[in-house]
């Protein structure tokens, strides 16, 4: 396998190149990204893991480089192009760390019920049979019996599947889910959030199916 690699600018920096004009500390001033520089690449967006590692959320470059100015993150991965501010010049971040643990409130994945979600924890398949095509979402307790529209009674099903169920509780019917649904991990939400994932996320979101 060639790997290309693009010849450098003319005069091309070196990539320890970092450059703070004046004792003053750099402006955190988010308006001094014009995005004139930024490297679009990877759809301006930047992995956000926890202390831990575990990514936790997607956030904007601008927001990325407001972490880690004021040391609330750290660089993980940085892409090849650098970003120039007026005060300071920066390689694009790819995949920050957060410095310090946070909680990510359960109630907070609770509220962002969609039916791209749904499909990304259940596999994209239904989960009563299966296939991968014609999905809906169903509710395995119906709304008609007081079933909720929570994490833990939503589920991708295929529509004749749906449509078998109907009104109907699974104990009344030969069918059953092929595991019990929960409220899905934070990777889930990356893969919704981003339509693509960019190459230098994947080891981190390597745990998420
Ligand atoms: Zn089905």
């Amino acid at each position: 396998m060639q790997e290309t690699v693009p010849p450098g600018p003319a005069g091309s920096v070196s990539s320890t190149q970092r450059q703070r004009h004046g004792p003053a500390s750099p402006p955190i001033a988010a308006a001094a990204f014009s995005g004139a520089s930024v490297d679009g690449g990877v759809g301006g967006r930047v992995l956000v893991l926890n202390a831990t590692y575990e990514p936790i959320n997607v956030c904007s470059i601008r927001r990325a480089v407001v972490l880690l100015l004021k040391d609330k993150a750290e660089m993980i991965e940085r892409g090849a192009r650098q970003l120039h501010a007026e005060s300071f010049t920066l390689a694009r971040p790819l995949v920050i760390r957060l410095v310090t643990y946070v909680r990510v409130p359960r109630q907070a994945h609770r509220r962002k019920i969609t039916r791209r979600a749904v499909f990304a924890r259940d596999g994209w398949a239904c989960q009563y049979c299966g296939s991968r095509s014609n999905l809906t979402v169903d509710h395995v307790v119906p709304r008609s019996k007081g079933g909720t529209s929570s994490w833990d009674n939503i589920v991708a099903s295929c529509g004749p599947c749906n449509r078998r169920k109907g009104d109907q509780l699974l104990a009344h019917l030969d069918m059953e889910l092929r595991r019990a649904p929960k409220t899905p991990r934070a990777e889930i939400f990356i893969h919704v959030s981003a339509p693509t994932i960019p190459s230098a996320w994947q080891p981190y979101l390597a745990q998420a199916a």
